[in-house]
């Protein structure tokens, strides 16, 4: 081996040791009903980080959806009441409104906040109204509406 070559063979071993603790970084990769994938990738897509926390159905008694803490795993999940989920059916904007605002409990470790701007209506999808009242303002003003969530 030229000393040139075993110089070389070094930083390309650092980037695969890099990649492979990236990986193994995360610890397993959360569980994800398909149902919800597509909306789990437009948050990380917004977000610029992978979502860590399950999120799986399970059935709720007056609630939608819910971020719980801590997991059997250690992981937070996000329950999603598979009744509700059907009742939104091709409702992408409740269902995508839906989602981000529970992985802004469980990712962004965002808490409910119902405050109303001038003009009266909430300044976050974090507001604890319930996600089917407040979807015309999300439609209408997503990119402002993602702007406060992502706080950027
Ligand atoms: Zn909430």
């Amino acid at each position: 081996m030229t000393p040139n070559a075993k110089r070389r063979k070094a930083p390309f071993f650092a980037v695969l040791m890099a990649a492979a603790s990236l990986l193994a970084g995360c610890g397993p990769s959360p569980e994800v009903d398909t149902e919800f994938t597509p909306y789990v990738r437009k948050f990380e897509d917004e977000a610029g980080f992978p979502v860590t926390s399950d999120v799986v159905f399970r059935e709720l008694d007056g609630f939608r959806g819910y971020c719980y803490p801590k997991g059997e795993d250690g992981r937070k999940q996000i329950w999603i009441d598979p009744e509700s989920w059907r009742e939104m059916a091709s409702d992408e904007a409740a269902k995508e409104l839906l989602m981000f605002h529970e992985l802004g409990h469980c990712e962004l470790s965002r808490p409910h906040d119902n405050t109303r701007g001038d003009d009266g209506d909430y300044v976050s999808i974090m507001n604890g109204a319930g996600v089917t009242s407040f979807v015309d303002e999300y439609v209408q003003n997503r990119a402002k509406y993602l702007n406060e969530l992502f706080n950027r």
